[in-house]
C-alpha cells in the first residue's frame, strides 16, 4: 500500500467513530484502466471531505458503510419466525457491484436519407432482488417506512437511493422507496383482516366482539399456551398468525384493523397520527345502523367517529385492564352488535420488564382470563388479535421494528356463547 493510501486509511478511520450514515464519495480525475475501490466499514457521522485530497486518481470511489446495521438504520430480512439479516445501503452497494444497464429509450437523426439511431441507457446502483433473497422464497411482503404493505413474487429489484434501499418493480418504473424490510414467507393473514371479518359477520347479522391484545406477538403466545400461561386462549382452535403493519405500534396498528388499509392509506404509520384518512369499520357499521362501543384504556389513541369509553386506574393497583373489563362487561350486557375491547396490560408489562418475562406472562396469564369470562358471554363472533408484537432490548422489551417478533402477532376467531 502507497504511504498516501495509507494516509487517508488513516484519516477515514479517524472520521468513522460516532454513529453515521452511509456516503459515497468519489475523488480525483476519472481514472484510466484499474480503478479501485475502497471500503470503510465504519460509522461517520457527516459525510467525509476528501475533495481537496490529490494524488488519488486511480481510487474512483470510496465508500464508507455503518459498522452497525440494525432494524432501525437500515433494511430488514426476516421470515416470519426468524431475523435473517439487517442490510445498509453501503453495505449492499459495497458488497454488491451495482451497475445495471436500465434502458430508457431510443434516440435516431435522419441524414441523406439514412436512419442512424442510439439506444441509450443508464448505469443505475441496483442489483437484482435474487442475488439477495434466496429464489426458494417465492413469496415476499414488502413494507416501506412510509406504511407500504405489498405482497410481491420474488423479482424485481433494490436500489440504492440517498442512503436508502428502494424496491423497484420488474417493470422498472414503480417502487416502494425506503424500505424498513421483507419478509419472506410471509403468512397470508394480517390484523387488517380484522376489518373484512368484522364487516363480513356484520353483513351477516351477527355480532362482533374485537378483543385487542395490545403488544402480544405470536411468539409471545406460542411461550404463553406451552408454559401454562394462557389457558383459556389455549383452549380455542390454534391462533393463525397474522402480519402487523409498519411501523408495528398502536396507532398504526389499530388504525390498520380499523380501515383493513395499510399506513401507506390510512394515514398512520406512527405514534405521531391520530387522523385516519380512510373509512373505518365503525363509519360502516353506522350505515348499517348497528350499535358500536369502543372500550379504552386512559387515552384515547385514535380519532375515529366512535367515541372510545376511556377507563382510569380506579382502584389504583398500576393496571387499567380491570376497569376496562369491568366496562366492556357492561357493554356485553347490553344490545350491542360491534364492541371493540382494548386491553394494555401486556404491552406495559413488556415495555417494563420484556416480551417473556415472568411479569409479563403474568400479565398474559390475568388477561387470558378478563377474555375468558367476555368470550363466555358474548352471544356472537369474537375476533382476538394484537396490534403489534414485542421483541427485546438489552433493558427490557420495546417494539417499532421490523422484526418478526414486532411485526408477527395471533389471530383467532371464535364463537361467544354457545362456543361449547
Ligand atoms: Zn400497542
Ligand atoms: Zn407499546
Amino acid at each position: 500500500m502507497k504511504w498516501k493510501v495509507f494516509v487517508l486509511c488513516i484519516i477515514l478511520v479517524l472520521a468513522v467513530f460516532a454513529a453515521g450514515k452511509f456516503s459515497t464519495t468519489t475523488i480525483g480525475g476519472v481514472a484510466t484502466g484499474y480503478v479501485p475501490v475502497f471500503t470503510v466499514v465504519g460509522d461517520v457521522e457527516k459525510p467525509l471531505k476528501v475533495d481537496t485530497l490529490e494524488g488519488f486518481e486511480r481510487i474512483k470511489e470510496i465508500v464508507v458503510v455503518s459498522g452497525a446495521a440494525s432494524p432501525d438504520n437500515g433494511m430488514g430480512i426476516i421470515s416470519p419466525t426468524e431475523n435473517i439479516g439487517y442490510m445498509t445501503a453501503g453495505r449492499l452497494y459495497a458488497g454488491i457491484r451495482l451497475n445495471f444497464p436500465v434502458f430508457e429509450g431510443k434516440s435516431s437523426v435522419e441524414n441523406d436519407g439514412k436512419t442512424y439511431g442510439v439506444s441509450i441507457y443508464t448505469q443505475r446502483r441496483m442489483v437484482d432482488l435474487k442475488t439477495v433473497i434466496e429464489e426458494k422464497h417465492g413469496n415476499l411482503l414488502i413494507m416501506g417506512r412510509n406504511g407500504e404493505y405489498r405482497r410481491v413474487k420474488n423479482d424485481g429489484y433494490l436500489e440504492i437511493g440517498d442512503n436508502t434501499i428502494d424496491y423497484v418493480c420488474p417493470d422498472l418504473k414503480n417502487r416502494v422507496a425506503d424500505l424498513a424490510g421483507i419478509m419472506v414467507d410471509p403468512p397470508v393473514g394480517s390484523i387488517m383482516d380484522a376489518y373484512y371479518d368484522t364487516l363480513h359477520f356484520l353483513e351477516n347479522d351477527k355480532n362482533v366482539m374485537l378483543i385487542i391484545l395490545d403488544g402480544f406477538g405470536y411468539h409471545q403466545y406460542l411461550y404463553a399456551v406451552e408454559a401454562g400461561h394462557a389457558n383459556f386462549l389455549a383452549s380455542l382452535p390454534p391462533a393463525n398468525m397474522a402480519t402487523s403493519v409498519y411501523r408495528p405500534v398502536t396507532n398504526a396498528g389499530l388504525a390498520a384493523m380499523y380501515t383493513g388499509k395499510p399506513p401507506e392509506e390510512n394515514g398512520v404509520n406512527s405514534r405521531k397520527q391520530k387522523d385516519i384518512k380512510t373509512p373505518t369499520v365503525f363509519n360502516d357499521a353506522l350505515v348499517m345502523n348497528k350499535k358500536c362501543a369502543m372500550v379504552e384504556g386512559d387515552i384515547k389513541i385514535l380519532n375515529t367517529s366512535l367515541e372510545p369509553r376511556l377507563n382510569v386506574d380506579k382502584n389504583s393497583n398500576g393496571i387499567t385492564d380491570d376497569e376496562i373489563l369491568e366496562t366492556a362487561l357492561e357493554y356485553v350486557n347490553g344490545d350491542y352488535n360491534l364492541l371493540v375491547v382494548h386491553f394494555h396490560g401486556i404491552d406495559d408489562s413488556g415495555h417494563s420488564y420484556g416480551d417473556i418475562h415472568p411479569s409479563t406472562m403474568e400479565a398474559v396469564s390475568r388477561t387470558d382470563g378478563y377474555v375468558k369470562e367476555l368470550v363466555s358471554r358474548w352471544k356472537g363472533k369474537v375476533v382476538i388479535t394484537a396490534d403489534h408484537g414485542m421483541h427485546s432490548t438489552p433493558e427490557a422489551g420495546d417494539h417499532g421494528s421490523f422484526c418478526f417478533e414486532d411485526l408477527i402477532v395471533p389471530y383467532i376467531i371464535t364463537d361467544g356463547e354457545g362456543r361449547k
